[in-house]
This record gives C-alpha cells, structure tokens and sequence, in this order.
C-alpha cells in the first residue's frame, strides 16, 4: 500500500492542505477514510501546478533502503531477542501523556522510580509476561515528530506503534495522521481506546470507526489489536502492555549482542557541564565506555554512559536507549552511529558524511520546484 497523503502533497506544493482537497473534489476524487493519493492522481496534481516529478526508480529505493539494513551477513547466525521499541502516537489531548505516566510510574520499580532525574527521551519499563519479567522500551517524544523527523532521513527505529484514540471523540486528524506514519514505515499498530471512564465514552463507536478506515478490530474477526482503556485510572493497562508483547512476539525482534554497536540517535543537545549530549537506541551489538563512535557528522569517544534513570553504565545492548558523552558535536535526531576501530577512522567516515550531506544539499536546490516520488514509498 503507497501513496502520498494529501497533507504532504500539500506541503511539498506549498499549498493549503483544503485548496488541494478542493481541487481534488473538482476533479471527482473522493477519500474512504485516509487522505491517500496515488502516484497517477499525484502526476495529475503536480501538472496543474506546474510541479515536475521525478519519477524514483522503486529498485533503488529498495537499495537504499538495504543500505539502511540494520545487520551483516556475519550477524545472521549469531541473533538473539531484543526487546521491542514502542511509540505512542494520537491526537492531541486523547492522553499520550497520561499512558505513558501511568506505565513509568507503574512500571519502573518503586526504588528506581526516584531515580529519574532527567528524560533522556526514552525508558524500559519490565512487563510481566509468558511467566516472565520482560523490558519494553518506550520512545518519550512526541510520537509524531519522532516518527516524522526520522522518517525523513530514512531511520527506523520503532517495532510498534501505539495509537490512543479518546472513546469520547473519535478519529481525528492526528489519528488519521499517526496511523499514516505507522503504515508508511511498516510497522505493526496496536490502538489504545482511552477515556472509557469517561460519560459519552463509546469504545464501540471508535471501533467502527477504525473498521471504516481498514483497521479492523482483533475482536471483531480482523488483525488490528485494541485494548479499552482508562490511562487515568490505569485500568486494563496491563491488557496494553500484555498486547504489546504479543504483538513484538509475532515479530521476532532479533540482533546480534556480540559485535560493535550500530544504531540511531533520538535525542541531541549541548549541555553546560557535560557538552555534546545524545541519547542512542543501540539496534545492533553493544556499545561500551571507550568505544570510539562516528555519528553523523560528529565522532569521539564514549567517555560515560547513562541509563534512562540517569545511572552511570558501562555497556547497553541492542534496543537500549542510552545517554551518550564524549561526542566532539551535537548529532542530529535520526543521524547513524557505528563504533569504529580508531579515531581516525572515524574522522574519516564523518567527513564522508559531511560531504554526502553537501551533495545532497546541492541535489535538492537543483531539484527544488520538484517533487521526488521516493517519498511514496
Ligand atoms: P495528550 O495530549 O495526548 O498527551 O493528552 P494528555 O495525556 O495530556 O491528556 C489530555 C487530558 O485528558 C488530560 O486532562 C488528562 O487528564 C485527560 N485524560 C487522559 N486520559 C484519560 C482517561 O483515561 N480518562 C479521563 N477521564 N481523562 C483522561
Ligand atoms: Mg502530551
């Protein structure tokens, strides 16, 4: 399933979202659900706009999308479970927040608890589960954005996508939004109905809904899990997190803990006392103290690592996000790291970078007043 949303076409044409919309009503165009175009419909668009578009070859976005694959050759026999990384996406005020409290309040041990000093932009929660205490990494930042900025530059670093829906209000644009991200990246939804506690709460209504749309619900004979749930109260959220697993289960999350680690950024900054800051979701082997890294376009060595309660570690293993320092400069979200044999290797891979990323710059000012139809995949 490709296509284009019209929020994007919109943006990339520099038009309002509704003149589109208008334009495509004119022209006969009608939308069960998600505002979805497809590549002819796209061309259509792009010629009444005097907008060229640049036809991608779908093997090559294939290829560069191998580039990005996350293993070696050398890994496939040597793969063991990781625990799966979560993000929470949905409307404005259908209360992300609140779930994602009440999951670190409930989840993270009452003596680690106090340990949270500063959000490093992702924590592990243990979920009880087949037996079993099993962690679970959820990514603190705005779902969208993070799904969105990294989306963009080509890193994908969430096996599941967790979309709250209030039961009092339905699909909304964020809903629709979401649930677009999580399709174009592949990766698996589970719906969270919220507020059932709530009068005029109708959990069935949003099931409808979502079955309107193509999300069918588990319940009703479809693949769509969807738990109800009231993130106030914290009712049922054990169901979520239940759902969670099962669903990471199916996808036999895998890496190889025993090589040099590779992986993403999702967090960066400069602090007063520490300098360069960077919080990396390791994807693949372990990153240790003292690994030498190139991220991006920065490089150094790892002088100190920090868990997400802000605990000093000295390794983290695949889908563990840690606190990075000893960067000479400040990475950005979705930038690659790798650990590399010496520094200047390293130095030598950043400044390869630098200059992709220079070429790429100049690409896209050549390019600008066209549209490249990679962004359809
Ligand atoms: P966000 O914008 O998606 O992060 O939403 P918030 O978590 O900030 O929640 C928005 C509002 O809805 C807040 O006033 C929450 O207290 C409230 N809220 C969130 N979850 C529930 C729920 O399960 N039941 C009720 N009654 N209110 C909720
Ligand atoms: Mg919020």
């Amino acid at each position: 399933e490709k296509g284009m949303s019209t929020e994007e076409l919109a943006y990339n044409l520099a038009i309002g979202e509704g003149e589109l919309l208008g334009y495509l009503y004119s022209k006969g165009v009608r939308f069960h659900g998600l505002r979805t175009l497809d590549r002819d419909i796209v061309k259509m668009v792009c010629e009444k706009y005097n907008v060229e578009v640049l036809d991608v070859d779908p093997m090559k976005v294939e290829e560069m999308a191998k580039k990005k694959e996350i293993f070696d050759e050398d890994d496939l026999d040597k793969l063991k479970e990781r625990p799966p990384v979560i993000t929470i996406m949905g409307h404005v005020d259908h209360g992300k927040t609140t779930l994602l409290d009440y999951i670190r309040k409930s989840k993270v041990a009452a003596s680690e608890a106090g340990g949270i000093t500063q959000g490093i932009g992702a924590y592990k929660v243990q979920v009880p589960f087949d037996g079993k205490s099993l962690p679970c990494i959820f990514l603190d930042t705005p779902g969208h954005e993070a799904f969105g900025a990294m989306r963009a530059r080509g890193a994908r670093v969430t096996d599941i996508a967790v979309i709250v829906v209030a039961a009092d209000d339905g699909i909304r644009p964020q809903t629709n939004e979401a649930i677009a991200h999580a399709k174009a990246a592949g990766v698996p939804i589970v719906i969270a109905i919220n507020k059932i506690d709530k009068d005029g709460a109708s959990p069935d209504r949003v099931m409808q809904e979502l079955s309107s749309i193509g999300l069918m619900p588990e319940e009703w004979g479809g693949d769509i899990p969807m738990v109800k749930i009231s993130a106030l109260r914290g009712e049922n959220i054990d169901d979520l997190l239940e759902t969670i697993m099962l669903v990471a289960e199916l996808q036999e999350l895998k890496a190889n803990p025993d090589r040099t680690a590779k992986g993403t950024v999702i967090e960066a900054g400069l602090d007063k006392s520490k300098g360069p800051v960077a919080t990396f979701i390791v994807q693949n082997g372990t990153l240790r103290t003292g690994d030498i890294v190139v991220c991006g376009e920065a490089v150094g060595k790892v002088r100190a690592l920090f868990d997400d309660r802000g605990i000093r570690v000295d390794e983290a293993g695949p889908s563990i996000p840690v606190q990075v320092i000893g960067l000479n400069n400040v990475p950005l979200a979705g930038d690659e790291f790798e650990v590399v044999s010496s520094l200047d290797i390293a130095r030598e891979k950043a400044e390869a970078r630098a200059e992709a990323l220079r070429e790429e710059h100049i690409a896209a000012k050549a390019g600008e007043g066209k549209i490249t139809l990679s962004s359809l995949a």
